[in-house]
């Protein structure tokens, strides 16, 4: 489904990602771990658009999307939920998922979209006319969520969804991207979290530097002498 190929990105002088190369199958929940700085947030950004390569391809579905804007990049399937929630803290819950679904044509027909959100998160629906700035943290997670499934799809980056959650909301997050999964949508997840990300995950990609420097199953990886020591604090 994505096929990225000696991919390399410069922020001015940094080499930010130094020629990598990653697969996706449709289906597939993804994940990506690696250290504070290692390069995974700027792969998501450069898949959905955000940041342009120096090198290298993206291909989505076949097709070379590695210059595409992001407005097209949303409308060919590809939804990026970021780091830090980025809700927009003045709309109200539902103007936030409104604006998730910008780049359809058929926003007469929402209703349906609104809803799964709600059945993935109940306390959405009941806060839905309610300011998303006065959400608490996990909620606000939620709705982030929330607003990139919108746009209905195929696949669904997501960068650090359990950042700074409860333990319980954590592991409902892990649940519900499964939920979303098995509901047909694929996954590229990075996640600090490395050992619930493998848990969840089918396959992963471990990054160092700007490297890929190991991947493998996901079950693989759990019993790794180095991902153990390095990520999952054994
Ligand atoms: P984190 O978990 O801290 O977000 P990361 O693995 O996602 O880390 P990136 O955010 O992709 O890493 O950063 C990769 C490298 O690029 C780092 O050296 C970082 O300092 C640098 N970098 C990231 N964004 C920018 C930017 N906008 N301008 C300049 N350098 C940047």
């Amino acid at each position: 489904m994505l096929s990225i190929n000696n991919l390399s990105v410069h922020y001015g002088k940094i080499w930010a990602l130094k020629g990598i190369d990653m697969e996706i199958s449709q289906g597939e929940i993804v994940c990506l771990i690696g250290a504070n700085g290692a390069g995974k947030t700027t792969t998501l950004r450069t898949i959905s658009g955000l940041v342009k390569p120096t090198d290298g391809t993206i291909r989505y579905k076949g097709m070379s999307i590695g210059n595409l804007e992001p407005p097209d990049i949303v409308r060919h399937g590809i939804s990026h939920c970021p780091e830090g929630r980025q809700v927009f803290p003045r709309m109200t819950v539902m103007e936030n998922l409104e604006m998730g679904a910008y780049t359809r044509k058929d926003r007469h027909k929402l209703t349906e979209d609104y809803q799964r959100v709600f059945d993935y998160f109940p306390i959405l629906a009941e806060r839905r006319w309610q300011l998303a700035g006065t959400l608490s943290g996990g909620e606000q997670q939620m709705l982030a969520i929330g607003r990139a499934l919108m746009s209905r799809p195929q696949l669904l980056l997501l960068d650090e969804p359990s950042l700074g959650l409860a333990p319980f909301l954590m592991e409902k997050i892990f649940e519900i991207i499964q939920m979303i999964n098995k509901e047909g949508v694929t996954i590229l997840l990075i996640e600090q979290n490395a050992y619930q990300a493998l848990t969840i995950a089918h396959r992963g990609y471990v990054m160092e530097t700007g490297y890929i420097s190991l991947s493998g199953s996901a079950k693989d990886l759990l019993h790794n002498e180095h991902v153990k020591k390095a990520y999952l604090g054994e």
